[in-house]
């Protein structure tokens, strides 16, 4: 039974399970939730071998059925323009030679970002994660996790691990409570985040039994992935105030996307919403190079405008800091406001443009 738009008055709607099981895979299941345009059904038959195509009952909710230009709608449905886009790299980020163990990509001394899974509750059309793998068994999966434990034990420098995949959240409260505890066991690991879309994606996943085993393994920290204003539902906000309301920060990183939140009254409004729901923008990506996602690139200059825009006119903490992620590590891309130094001054530009000298004697 294919999901449809009139499944959110069911009581299921708000069934994790029921949405995992219901996902959107198909041009005639993406058809009971939006009217889709040629070139999306095109794209998904052309695209099917290579990027996965899957997409939650709610999420796909979001979604304007009239305007094939929809802001949720463009991060989830495949376009003909992900087949021309031959330049863009399959492993941007070299993980592959930054990885000591497998599922654990190092950058930094002191913390790693640790790949648990391979799997997300949809697959967004700009991410390296849409690349076909194949399913795997938990008993491999657990065998792939233990060695990469173990790794983490032998290594007293990591104090920060950063749980990533695939989406750590995909898991079930039981397998992720044993890989928290394994993870808490370490008396160098002082901290465990978790990178998770699931409270955008699938907010019901954000259950109170999840965020109860959650506290039990303080303090964990929570990185979501909110893009645009119009993912700001009520249902997501109470994701939100769940993991907040168990002691857990919650922070944002989106990636800066062309035509979807790539101008700054979008930009200011999803900040804007993020703090009101306590979350607090973190990061804000530059889309990297990579396959069949030229259409999704902004210029950094652009990016660097836009940010720049935003200081002096919002909450100083609803601003996030725009990056750029490379092999070795994250550059902040941020407007130079030290101009420099002249004689015992340092000229410094305000929001509006003006300068200001600083005396600063060396
Ligand atoms: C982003 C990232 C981290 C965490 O970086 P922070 O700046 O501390 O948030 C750690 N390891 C890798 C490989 C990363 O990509
Ligand atoms: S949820 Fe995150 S990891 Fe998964 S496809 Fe989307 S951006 Fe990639």
């Amino acid at each position: 039974m294919l999901a449809t738009r009139d499944d959110q008055s069911r009581p299921e709607w708000r069934d994790w399970a029921w949405q995992m099981r219901h996902r959107v895979r198909s041009a005639e299941g993406l058809a009971e939730f939006v009217d889709p345009v040629v070139d999306e059904v095109a794209a998904v038959a052309a695209l099917a071998d290579r990027f996965r195509f899957v997409i939650t009952p709610y999420y796909a909710s979001l979604m304007d059925p009239n305007d094939p230009e929809c802001p949720i709608r463009r991060q989830v449905v495949p376009r003909g323009a992900e087949l021309d886009d031959p330049a863009g790299l399959a492993d941007p980020l070299d993980e592959i030679a930054h990885s000591p163990v497998k599922n654990v990509i190092r950058v930094y001394a002191d913390r790693i970002a640790f790949c648990v899974n391979n799997e997300c509750a949809l697959y967004c059309r700009y991410c390296l994660r849409k690349r076909m793998v194949g399913d795997e068994d938990w008993t491999m999966r657990r065998r792939e996790l233990e060695t990469a434990l173990a790794w983490i034990r032998e290594t007293p420098s990591i104090r920060d691990v950063l749980l990533t995949g695939g989406d750590p959240l995909v898991f079930s409260d039981d397998k992720l409570a044993w890989l928290l505890g394994e993870l808490r066991a370490i008396p160098h690991v002082e901290i465990v985040r978790l990178g998770t879309r699931l409270p955008v994606t699938l907010p019901f996943r954000v259950t109170p039994e999840l965020c109860e085993m959650l506290a039990e393994h303080h303090p964990v920290w929570v990185n979501t992935h909110f893009n645009h204003p119009r993912e700001l539902t009520a249902e997501a906000a109470e994701a939100c105030d769940r993991l907040t309301r168990a002691g857990i920060p919650v922070g944002n990183q989106s990636v800066l996307l062309r035509g979807i939140n790539d101008d700054t009254a979008t930009m200011k409004a999803l900040c804007e919403g993020l703090v009101r729901m306590r979350v607090r923008p973190y990061y804000c990506y530059q889309a990297q190079l990579l396959e069949g996602t030229g259409h999704f690139r902004v210029p950094i200059e652009d990016g660097m405008a836009l940010f720049r825009g935003l200081r002096g006119r919002t909450s100083g903490f609803a601003i996030p800091l725009y990056v750029l992620d490379t092999p070795h590590g994250k550059v902040p891309l941020t407007h130079p406001h030290v101009r420099g130094r002249e004689g015992d001054d340092v000229v410094v530009e305000t929001f509006e443009g003006k300068l200001w000298r600083e005396p600063n004697p060396l």
